[in-house]
């Protein structure tokens, strides 16, 4: 399967409004950030879309993005679900409503952030045509060749959810909200081959696993390669780069991943 970064920041995005800091002012590509969403593909063609930042359209124009056969949302928090209304123009290249799935919650918040859609009025401009689900925590969803399970983390006082995506062979696990993951979740991803997990900042923060928080999940995990993502600005990319462990990376906006059957090992490209 192939996986994609579309967008690897915190809620703020980076740079970060009126901040002059050298993240901020940095001329590097890799240190602009849209709000956190992964698209995965598997080789059969079938795509799923993880969260759908306010940023979706500059993403999906980025990437190439075309197709989107489920949604699946981590939580209701504006930086995970803002671009919604964007998959009008999905609705129109596939001819039909994009499945939208989350917990109670999740869903309850797109109900009232988009409450237009579901209660439209007189005609008036387009809406989206979504149709949402409620997923079982633990419980896979199949979108064709890919398997997607809910698994529970901790946000803050929160709890909430993160994926774990299994095609073509290959194992995904992508939690990009979470400081703390249950032993549960830690058992389905025993050995993963690519750990997506939350790795804010250096400093600790109340909802957010810091840089060394999160290596050292992923090394309970034992994940064989990992991504920290939901960045900010206090990581700058080629300076956090150069201090992470082996298998260990900090992705770029518009990074892809080939994970699982004919691959030796994921590699990187893009
Ligand atoms: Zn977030
Ligand atoms: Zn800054
Ligand atoms: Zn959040």
């Amino acid at each position: 399967m192939q996986v994609t970064f579309l967008g690897t920041g915190t809620s703020h995005g980076v740079p970060v409004i009126g901040c002059d800091c050298d993240v901020c002012r940095s001329p590097d590509p890799r240190n602009r950030r849209t709000r956190s969403s992964l698209y995965v593909q598997s080789a059969d063609g079938n795509a799923a879309l993880f969260d759908v930042g306010p940023e979706f359209r500059i993403q999906a124009l980025s990437a190439n993005l075309r197709r989107v056969d489920a949604v699946f949302l981590t939580h209701g928090h504006a930086d995970h679900i803002l671009g919604i209304d964007d998959l009008r123009r999905i609705n129109e290249l596939q001819g039909g409503a994009v499945p939208v799935w989350g917990s109670a919650e999740s869903l309850a918040a797109v109900r009232r952030s988009f409450a237009y859609v579901f209660d439209p009025g007189p005609p008036g401009p387009t809406c989206p045509r979504i149709e949402l689900f409620e997923f079982d925590s633990g419980r896979p969803i199949r979108v064709g060749g890919l398997s997607v399970t809910p698994l529970p983390c901790r946000h803050g006082s929160l709890d909430i959810h993160g994926f774990l995506v299994e095609a073509d062979g290959g194992r995904v696990g992508y939690f990009p909200d979470c400081n703390g993951l249950p032993i549960a979740t830690i058992e389905r991803l025993r050995g993963i081959d690519l750990l997506i997990l939350d790795g804010l900042r250096p400093e600790p923060h109340p909802t957010h696993f810091s840089l060394s928080e999160s290596l050292a999940a992923m090394a309970v995990v034992g994940a064989r390669r990992a991504y920290i993502t939901h960045i900010c600005h206090r990581l700058e990319h080629e300076a956090t780069r150069r201090i992470l462990p082996e298998g260990v990376g900090i992705p770029w906006d518009g990074l892809r991943i080939e994970v699982g059957r004919g691959l030796e090992a994921p590699s990187e490209s893009g």
